[in-house]
């Protein structure tokens, strides 16, 4: 799949609705529609990229972006201490559903190691 049928790129550019806790020019991040703790936000390059496999040396700043943005928002959101979890799945093993690459932020409760 390209942008043009992308969950993530429509909501990146407006035509979907979100509710947007984040924004620059490049990233934008919203809450998660099924959230898995008090916060669960997505954090998204608006530029299509279905996977970390099909990340590029030119990706490189974008991607250290959405932790940026991580931060921010657990800043905002109040979590920054006692801390918060981020994670990105890859394809179908680790459950990735939207094909468009997403930090999950989550946050507001205490979290176990290992993951499912
Ligand atoms: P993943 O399973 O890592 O691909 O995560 C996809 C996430 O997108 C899931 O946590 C879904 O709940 C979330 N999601 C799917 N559709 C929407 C939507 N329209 N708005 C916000 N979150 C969504
Ligand atoms: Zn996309």
């Amino acid at each position: 799949m390209n942008g043009s049928d992308c969950l993530f790129c429509k909501i990146g550019s407006g035509e979907i609705e979100a509710n947007i806790v984040y924004e620059t020019d490049e990233v934008i991040a919203f809450r998660d529609i099924n959230p898995q703790a008090p916060t669960h936000a997505l954090i998204i390059p608006k530029r299509h990229i279905a996977t970390i496999n099909e990340l590029e040396e030119t990706d490189a700043e974008i991607v250290g972006k959405l932790f940026i943005a991580a931060g921010e928002i657990a800043g905002q959101e109040g979590f920054s201490e006692p801390g918060y979890r981020v994670t990105m799945n890859c394809n179908a093993a680790a459950g990735q559903t939207v094909f468009h690459i997403h930090l999950h932020l989550l946050g507001g409760r205490d979290f176990s190691w290992p993951p499912g």
